[in-house]
């Protein structure tokens, strides 16, 4: 019995149109898939490229940062050094009867709809004693919680015993490359170092989709300052004034939900943040997501308590944004101060200072870790429409983020119309646009499944393109179309992609054109 769109939720629609249209699906599908595992088909793979290629070029190359590549295995001395081999644990309870493994802050959340954010084992199994909270499964009872190490282990080489983990972040590499890269890029401070790749993390209970996995891949910034350089960071005044939605941790006593509204700049001076260097990379992220397709209402900061903070920490902030299955950690935002590179100097015996003005400093940390299966998720449920003027549903993706920029369609396949349309499809891949044709089927229905992949442009190639070398160019957001020769056609997509001109300014002008 197939359920109707009414009764999914949005994670389930989201979920059944990534399925069907080749975003991701679960790895190994065809063997009943790996959980907590799923590959990204052809679409979400366009799509993981460009929001990657606009975190390079907003957080890396704008800010002059360095980007590294490094090895997914590290030895264990990296992760005792870190605190990762000790502290990188969730809570778990078994089953008695069953022995099916659950992490004990979920079973809480989800029975009893309460935080359990930074308690301890025993204050957990008080509250699922007390409670009564038995095995989801099969009602059984559950055995005392216990610390579960999150990281996967493995072996390398021949020798046994050579223990290595799957990284769960990429840090870790930024700060034990960070000598070798301030010396060889003779990097001043203050300077940051980039890494976009795979971490794993043995999560016990992987769920919503691409949301809660094992094997994800982050986009990471490290970004080194003295101390006297945190509440100057380079820039600042160009988004001071920018307004930051925080919630902050006196909000979060009072239960509150709506965050508070403040510059990046009062933030600072009313001590809201610990400085300027995070207020700065906070608005750059609010600015990175609403281009990303997230409606700004949706996004907000959240102080985490105490409880949730590692006590090296000068602050943590998520971003979190407002989805259908409630507020999700998306981008976690610490102010690492000197934790990481004098734990490292102290575990490797390697000098980590670095020469600034006169003397040697370990510098300070300012760390946003963005998720890109998450973020990716949330445009997916940010853009979804469901509209009266089209049976289909549709994706609002800004050109940023859609996998492709625009969709190239003969009328008919015959006639030479498949031919010339294949020569204006080449042409427009030839400039570096992103295009996939298609020529099958009704013309209506390629536009809606042109809508459902949310490409923002159809180009239409019909008889009249044979006689005067003009085609149609149609809009997703409006479906207006407007007609164009076709020695202006790149032109024009590529300054409605770029955001220069909307699609009724363009209409407009060309109108205005071919009536004079
Ligand atoms: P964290 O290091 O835990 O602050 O994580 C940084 C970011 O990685 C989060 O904000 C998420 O976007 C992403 N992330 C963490 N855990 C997972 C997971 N199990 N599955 C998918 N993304 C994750």
């Amino acid at each position: 019995m197939s359920i109707s769109k009414k009764e999914q939720t949005l994670l389930d629609k989201i979920q059944e149109v990534s399925l069907r249209r080749g975003f991701a699906y679960p790895t190994g599908e065809i063997y009943g898939g790996l959980s907590g595992t799923f590959d990204y088909g052809p679409l979400g793979t366009l799509m993981r490229h460009k929001l990657i290629n606009f975190w390079r070029e907003y957080f890396v190359k704008e800010e002059n940062h360095f980007e590294i590549s490094g090895a997914i295995i590290l030895p264990e001395k990296v992760f005792k050094a870190s605190g990762h081999v000790d502290k990188f644990n969730d809570p778990l309870v078994q089953c008695k009867k069953c022995k099916s493994m659950f992490r004990a802050d979920k079973v809480i959340e989800d029975n009893l709809n309460q935080n359990t954010d930074g308690l301890a084992l025993d204050e957990l199994d008080k509250i699922i004693v007390k409670n009564k909270l038995t095995c989801p499964q099969c009602q059984g009872e559950f055995m005392d919680a216990r610390e579960f190490n999150l990281m996967l282990k493995t072996e390398v080489g021949s020798l046994k015993g050579n223990v290595s983990y799957l990284r769960p972040e990429t840090a870790q590499n930024i700060f034990t490359s960070f000598k070798r890269v301030s010396h060889a890029m003779r990097a001043k401070l203050p300077f940051g170092i980039a890494q976009v790749g795979k971490v794993f993390r043995n999560e016990i209970s992987p769920r919503q989709f691409i949301i809660r996995v094992r094997e994800f891949t982050q986009m990471e910034l490290e970004v080194f300052f003295a101390e006297e350089q945190l509440n100057d960071p380079p820039r600042f005044e160009e988004l001071a004034d920018e307004v930051l939605p925080i919630l902050t941790r006196e909000q979060q006593d009072k239960t509150e939900e709506e965050p508070l509204l403040v510059t990046a700049d009062d933030a600072v001076k009313k001590g809201i943040l610990p400085n300027a260097a995070i207020a700065y990379y906070l608005v750059k992220e609010k600015i990175f997501f609403e281009e990303a397709g997230i409606k700004p209402e949706l996004i907000r900061f959240r102080h985490m308590l105490p409880k949730e903070t590692p006590h090296y920490s000068g602050g943590n902030f998520d971003l979190e944004v407002k989805l259908s299955i409630g507020w999700t950690e998306v981008v976690g935002n610490a102010f690492r101060q000197q934790h990481d590179l004098t734990s490292h100097e102290k575990a490797s015996k390697t000098k980590m200072g670095i020469q600034h003005i006169a003397g040697n400093v370990i510098p300070y940390v300012v760390e946003p870790s963005i998720g890109v299966g998450r973020t990716m998720y949330c445009i997916l449920e940010s853009c979804y429409k469901e509209t009266d003027d089209r049976d289909w549903t549709w994706f609002q993706f800004p050109s940023t983020i859609s996998p492709y920029d625009v969709q190239v369609c003969p009328l008919m396949k015959k006639d030479g119309l498949e031919e010339k349309a294949l020569e204006i499809f080449d042409d427009l891949k030839a400039e570096g646009l992103e295009a996939i044709f298609d020529s099958s089927g009704k013309i209506g229905k390629r536009y809606a499944r042109s809508d459902e992949i949310g490409t923002p442009y159809c180009v239409t190639i019909d008889y009249d393109t044979l006689q005067d070398e003009t085609v149609t160019i149609r809009d997703r957001d409006s479906m207006e179309q407007v007609r164009i020769h076709l020695d202006e056609l790149t032109e024009a997509l590529v300054l409605l992609l770029s955001g220069e001109y909307s699609f009724t300014e363009m209409d407009k002008i060309l109108k205005e054109k071919n009536e004079s």
